[in-house]
Protein backbone atom coordinates (compact mmCIF):
# COMPACT_ATOMS: atom_id res chain seq x y z
CA UNK A 1 0.00 0.00 0.00
CA UNK A 2 2.84 1.99 0.72
CA UNK A 3 6.66 1.70 -0.96
CA UNK A 4 9.10 4.10 0.12
CA UNK A 5 12.50 4.08 -1.76
CA UNK A 6 15.56 6.28 -0.06
CA UNK A 7 13.43 9.19 0.92
CA UNK A 8 15.64 12.05 1.46
CA UNK A 9 14.60 15.67 2.59
CA UNK A 10 16.82 18.37 3.51
CA UNK A 11 15.60 21.96 4.75
CA UNK A 12 19.35 24.01 3.90
CA UNK A 13 21.75 22.27 4.88
CA UNK A 14 20.01 20.61 7.59
CA UNK A 15 19.21 16.80 6.40
CA UNK A 16 15.68 16.09 8.30
CA UNK A 17 15.75 12.25 6.03
CA UNK A 18 18.70 10.31 5.53
CA UNK A 19 17.44 7.92 2.88
CA UNK A 20 14.61 6.00 4.53
CA UNK A 21 13.24 2.17 2.63
CA UNK A 22 9.75 0.81 4.20
CA UNK A 23 6.85 -1.06 2.42
CA UNK A 24 3.58 -1.15 4.60
CA UNK A 25 1.02 -3.86 3.19
CA UNK A 26 -2.86 -2.71 2.68
CA UNK A 27 -4.55 -3.18 6.75
CA UNK A 28 -1.60 -2.67 8.40
CA UNK A 29 -1.22 -0.58 11.70
CA UNK A 30 2.27 0.77 11.65
CA UNK A 31 4.24 3.01 13.85
CA UNK A 32 6.85 5.69 13.35
CA UNK A 33 8.53 6.34 16.90
CA UNK A 34 11.26 8.49 17.54
CA UNK A 35 12.20 11.93 19.82
CA UNK A 36 11.25 15.22 18.50
CA UNK A 37 13.44 16.27 15.70
CA UNK A 38 14.02 12.26 14.43
CA UNK A 39 11.84 13.24 11.09
CA UNK A 40 8.49 12.27 11.79
CA UNK A 41 5.95 14.82 10.50
CA UNK A 42 8.73 15.43 7.53
CA UNK A 43 7.55 12.05 6.76
CA UNK A 44 4.15 12.24 6.91
CA UNK A 45 4.35 15.94 4.98
CA UNK A 46 5.76 14.11 2.12
CA UNK A 47 3.55 11.04 1.58
CA UNK A 48 0.32 13.23 1.87
CA UNK A 49 1.70 15.45 -0.51
CA UNK A 50 2.25 18.47 1.72
CA UNK A 51 5.90 18.76 1.74
CA UNK A 52 7.87 18.40 -1.68
CA UNK A 53 10.29 15.29 -1.69
CA UNK A 54 14.15 15.33 -1.57
CA UNK A 55 15.04 12.33 -3.07
CA UNK A 56 14.26 8.85 -3.28
CA UNK A 57 10.79 7.71 -4.49
CA UNK A 58 7.37 7.21 -2.64
CA UNK A 59 4.21 5.33 -4.22
CA UNK A 60 0.65 5.44 -2.33
CA UNK A 61 -1.53 2.49 -3.51
CA UNK A 62 1.06 1.98 -6.22
CA UNK A 63 1.13 5.71 -7.55
CA UNK A 64 4.34 7.56 -7.78
CA UNK A 65 3.75 10.77 -5.52
CA UNK A 66 5.60 12.79 -8.09
CA UNK A 67 4.32 11.64 -11.70
CA UNK A 68 0.66 11.13 -10.16
CA UNK A 69 0.24 13.57 -7.21
CA UNK A 70 -3.81 13.48 -7.52
CA UNK A 71 -4.29 9.72 -7.41
CA UNK A 72 -1.42 9.50 -4.63
CA UNK A 73 -3.34 12.12 -2.55
CA UNK A 74 -7.03 10.52 -3.01
CA UNK A 75 -6.00 7.32 -1.27
CA UNK A 76 -4.73 9.53 1.82
CA UNK A 77 -6.56 10.76 5.00
CA UNK A 78 -4.42 12.69 7.15
CA UNK A 79 -5.17 13.64 10.90
CA UNK A 80 -2.37 16.41 11.52
CA UNK A 81 0.06 16.94 14.29
CA UNK A 82 -1.80 20.44 15.26
CA UNK A 83 -5.67 20.86 15.50
CA UNK A 84 -6.27 22.78 12.52
CA UNK A 85 -10.41 22.68 12.36
CA UNK A 86 -12.23 25.74 11.26
CA UNK A 87 -13.48 26.56 14.97
CA UNK A 88 -16.14 29.28 13.88
CA UNK A 89 -18.15 26.50 12.35
CA UNK A 90 -20.08 23.93 13.83
CA UNK A 91 -18.98 20.01 13.67
CA UNK A 92 -20.71 19.04 10.36
CA UNK A 93 -20.07 22.07 8.61
CA UNK A 94 -15.94 21.06 9.01
CA UNK A 95 -16.38 18.06 7.21
CA UNK A 96 -19.17 19.63 5.06
CA UNK A 97 -15.89 21.63 3.57
CA UNK A 98 -13.70 18.80 3.68
CA UNK A 99 -15.92 16.62 1.46
CA UNK A 100 -16.21 19.58 -0.95
CA UNK A 101 -12.49 19.60 -1.40
CA UNK A 102 -12.32 16.41 -2.55
CA UNK A 103 -15.38 17.04 -4.98
CA UNK A 104 -18.07 15.28 -3.22
CA UNK A 105 -21.43 16.01 -4.45
CA UNK A 106 -23.94 17.56 -1.75
CA UNK A 107 -26.18 14.36 -1.33
CA UNK A 108 -23.16 12.39 -0.90
CA UNK A 109 -21.54 14.64 1.69
CA UNK A 110 -24.44 14.74 3.93
CA UNK A 111 -24.80 10.96 4.15
CA UNK A 112 -21.36 10.64 4.63
CA UNK A 113 -20.63 12.97 7.38
CA UNK A 114 -24.05 11.57 9.36
CA UNK A 115 -22.60 8.46 8.93
CA UNK A 116 -18.76 9.56 10.09
CA UNK A 117 -20.75 11.55 13.26
CA UNK A 118 -22.50 8.38 14.27
CA UNK A 119 -18.65 6.02 13.76
CA UNK A 120 -16.98 8.68 16.38
CA UNK A 121 -19.88 8.96 18.90
CA UNK A 122 -20.63 12.36 17.98
CA UNK A 123 -24.01 12.53 16.37
CA UNK A 124 -25.35 14.62 18.91
CA UNK A 125 -22.89 17.63 18.13
CA UNK A 126 -23.40 17.82 14.58
CA UNK A 127 -24.57 21.58 14.93
CA UNK A 128 -22.01 22.49 17.72
CA UNK A 129 -19.69 25.17 17.02
CA UNK A 130 -16.43 23.33 17.27
CA UNK A 131 -14.96 26.09 19.31
CA UNK A 132 -17.33 24.45 22.05
CA UNK A 133 -15.65 21.06 22.09
CA UNK A 134 -13.09 19.63 24.38
CA UNK A 135 -9.55 18.48 22.70
CA UNK A 136 -10.89 15.07 22.90
CA UNK A 137 -13.68 15.47 21.08
CA UNK A 138 -11.82 17.92 18.18
CA UNK A 139 -9.17 14.92 17.79
CA UNK A 140 -12.40 12.47 17.27
CA UNK A 141 -13.47 15.03 14.91
CA UNK A 142 -10.43 15.28 12.85
CA UNK A 143 -10.29 11.52 12.56
CA UNK A 144 -13.80 12.05 11.08
CA UNK A 145 -12.64 14.92 8.68
CA UNK A 146 -9.76 12.36 7.47
CA UNK A 147 -12.52 9.81 6.53
CA UNK A 148 -14.66 11.71 4.90
CA UNK A 149 -13.40 10.99 1.41
CA UNK A 150 -12.88 7.33 2.33
CA UNK A 151 -9.46 6.93 2.00
CA UNK A 152 -7.40 3.58 1.81
CA UNK A 153 -4.87 5.12 4.38
CA UNK A 154 -5.01 7.17 7.71
CA UNK A 155 -2.52 8.83 8.36
CA UNK A 156 -2.17 10.03 11.87
CA UNK A 157 1.02 12.60 13.33
CA UNK A 158 0.63 12.38 16.80
CA UNK A 159 -3.31 11.58 17.29
CA UNK A 160 -3.08 11.85 21.17
CA UNK A 161 -0.46 14.44 22.06
CA UNK A 162 -1.69 16.22 25.18
CA UNK A 163 -4.94 14.51 25.92
CA UNK A 164 -5.52 12.88 29.49
CA UNK A 165 -5.03 9.09 29.72
CA UNK A 166 -8.64 8.01 29.69
CA UNK A 167 -9.51 9.77 26.56
CA UNK A 168 -6.22 8.91 24.91
CA UNK A 169 -7.84 5.14 25.24
CA UNK A 170 -11.01 6.15 23.72
CA UNK A 171 -8.79 7.86 20.54
CA UNK A 172 -6.67 4.28 20.60
CA UNK A 173 -10.33 2.35 20.35
CA UNK A 174 -11.31 4.86 16.86
CA UNK A 175 -8.12 4.32 15.54
CA UNK A 176 -8.15 0.13 15.53
CA UNK A 177 -11.55 0.36 14.38
CA UNK A 178 -11.09 2.12 11.53
CA UNK A 179 -8.06 -0.42 11.12
CA UNK A 180 -10.36 -3.44 11.62
CA UNK A 181 -13.17 -1.82 8.81
CA UNK A 182 -10.32 -2.16 6.61
CA UNK A 183 -7.96 1.09 6.32
CA UNK A 184 -3.93 1.15 6.35
CA UNK A 185 -3.10 3.17 9.07
CA UNK A 186 0.29 4.87 9.22
CA UNK A 187 0.74 6.66 12.97
CA UNK A 188 3.47 8.44 14.27
CA UNK A 189 4.14 8.98 18.13
CA UNK A 190 6.51 9.71 20.65
CA UNK A 191 4.35 7.96 23.26
CA UNK A 192 5.63 4.12 23.71
CA UNK A 193 2.70 2.75 24.99
CA UNK A 194 0.80 3.76 21.90
CA UNK A 195 3.39 2.26 19.45
CA UNK A 196 2.85 -0.93 21.79
CA UNK A 197 -0.64 -1.07 22.40
CA UNK A 198 -1.61 -0.15 18.82
CA UNK A 199 0.94 -1.40 15.93
CA UNK A 200 1.42 -4.58 14.24
CA UNK A 201 5.32 -3.19 13.00
CA UNK A 202 7.06 -0.77 14.80
CA UNK A 203 9.84 1.68 13.39
CA UNK A 204 12.30 3.49 15.43
CA UNK A 205 13.12 6.88 14.08
CA UNK A 206 16.62 8.40 14.94
CA UNK A 207 17.79 11.55 13.17
CA UNK A 208 16.20 10.45 10.02
CA UNK A 209 17.37 7.06 10.13
CA UNK A 210 15.28 3.76 10.45
CA UNK A 211 17.39 2.60 13.09
CA UNK A 212 14.76 -0.66 13.90
CA UNK A 213 11.96 -2.41 12.10
CA UNK A 214 10.02 -5.15 13.28
CA UNK A 215 7.32 -6.28 15.23
CA UNK A 216 7.02 -4.66 18.88
CA UNK A 217 7.15 -7.61 20.98
CA UNK A 218 10.21 -8.88 18.21
CA UNK A 219 11.88 -5.86 19.01
CA UNK A 220 11.25 -6.55 22.87
CA UNK A 221 12.02 -9.69 22.84
CA UNK A 222 15.95 -9.05 21.65
CA UNK A 223 16.72 -7.93 25.01
CA UNK A 224 14.58 -10.17 27.58
CA UNK A 225 11.55 -10.46 29.68
CA UNK A 226 12.29 -8.88 32.69
CA UNK A 227 14.29 -5.64 33.43
CA UNK A 228 16.13 -4.16 36.96
CA UNK A 229 16.62 -0.36 37.01
CA UNK A 230 19.30 0.05 39.49
CA UNK A 231 19.46 3.53 41.42
CA UNK A 232 23.04 3.70 42.79
CA UNK A 233 23.44 7.51 44.02
CA UNK A 234 22.74 9.89 41.03
CA UNK A 235 23.20 7.26 38.63
CA UNK A 236 21.01 4.52 37.21
CA UNK A 237 21.28 1.66 35.16
CA UNK A 238 19.11 -0.75 33.37
CA UNK A 239 19.89 -4.60 33.04
CA UNK A 240 17.50 -7.10 31.28
CA UNK A 241 16.74 -10.87 32.10
CA UNK A 242 15.22 -13.93 30.25
CA UNK A 243 13.26 -15.04 33.12
CA UNK A 244 11.65 -13.62 36.55
CA UNK A 245 14.24 -16.02 38.46
CA UNK A 246 17.11 -14.86 36.73
CA UNK A 247 16.27 -11.02 37.42
CA UNK A 248 15.02 -11.75 41.19
CA UNK A 249 18.15 -13.76 41.89
CA UNK A 250 20.32 -10.70 40.78
CA UNK A 251 18.52 -7.77 42.85
CA UNK A 252 18.87 -9.97 45.83
CA UNK A 253 22.70 -9.54 45.24
CA UNK A 254 22.46 -5.57 45.01
CA UNK A 255 22.51 -3.20 47.70
CA UNK A 256 21.54 -0.45 46.19
CA UNK A 257 17.62 0.16 45.33
CA UNK A 258 16.41 -1.28 42.84
CA UNK A 259 12.55 -1.33 40.76
CA UNK A 260 11.76 -4.98 38.98
CA UNK A 261 9.75 -4.53 35.44
CA UNK A 262 9.15 -5.77 32.44
CA UNK A 263 11.06 -4.96 29.47
CA UNK A 264 8.85 -2.07 26.69
CA UNK A 265 9.44 -0.66 23.96
CA UNK A 266 11.52 2.11 25.01
CA UNK A 267 14.00 -0.12 26.63
CA UNK A 268 14.53 -1.42 22.93
CA UNK A 269 14.88 2.19 21.55
CA UNK A 270 17.31 2.94 24.12
CA UNK A 271 19.36 -0.07 23.62
CA UNK A 272 19.80 0.65 19.71
CA UNK A 273 19.89 4.15 20.34
CA UNK A 274 21.23 5.45 23.81
CA UNK A 275 18.22 8.16 23.57
CA UNK A 276 15.24 8.35 25.42
CA UNK A 277 11.84 8.61 23.09
CA UNK A 278 10.19 11.60 24.80
P1 LIG B 1 8.33 16.28 16.53
O1 LIG B 1 8.06 15.07 17.36
O2 LIG B 1 8.92 17.40 17.29
O3 LIG B 1 7.16 16.69 15.67
P2 LIG B 1 9.51 15.00 14.19
O4 LIG B 1 10.11 13.68 14.40
O5 LIG B 1 8.15 15.04 13.60
O6 LIG B 1 9.54 15.86 15.53
P3 LIG B 1 10.27 16.77 12.04
O7 LIG B 1 9.26 17.81 12.41
O8 LIG B 1 10.01 15.96 10.83
O9 LIG B 1 10.54 15.80 13.27
O10 LIG B 1 11.67 17.50 11.89
C1 LIG B 1 12.85 16.84 11.44
C2 LIG B 1 13.98 17.86 11.34
O11 LIG B 1 13.72 18.77 10.29
C3 LIG B 1 14.14 18.69 12.61
O12 LIG B 1 15.50 18.93 12.80
C4 LIG B 1 13.41 19.96 12.28
O13 LIG B 1 13.94 21.07 12.99
C5 LIG B 1 13.65 20.11 10.77
N1 LIG B 1 12.54 20.79 10.09
C6 LIG B 1 11.26 20.34 9.99
N2 LIG B 1 10.51 21.18 9.25
C7 LIG B 1 11.32 22.19 8.88
C8 LIG B 1 11.15 23.39 8.09
N3 LIG B 1 9.99 23.69 7.54
N4 LIG B 1 12.23 24.19 7.92
C9 LIG B 1 13.43 23.87 8.46
N5 LIG B 1 13.66 22.76 9.20
C10 LIG B 1 12.63 21.93 9.42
Amino acid sequence: MIRIEQLQKSYGTAQALAGIDLRIDPGELFAFLGPNGAGKTTTIRILTGLTRIGGGRVFIGGHDIVAEPRAAKRQCGLVPQHINLDSELSVRENLDIHGRLFDMPPDKRQTRSAELLHYVEMADRAGQPVKQLSGGLKRRLMIARALMHQPKILFLDEPTVGLDPAIRRRIWALIKRVQQDGATIFLTTHYIEEAEFLASRVAFLDRGRIVALDRPRTLMDGLGTWAIDRVDGEAMATRYFATREEATAYSAAQDCGFTLRRVNLEDAFLHLTGKKVS
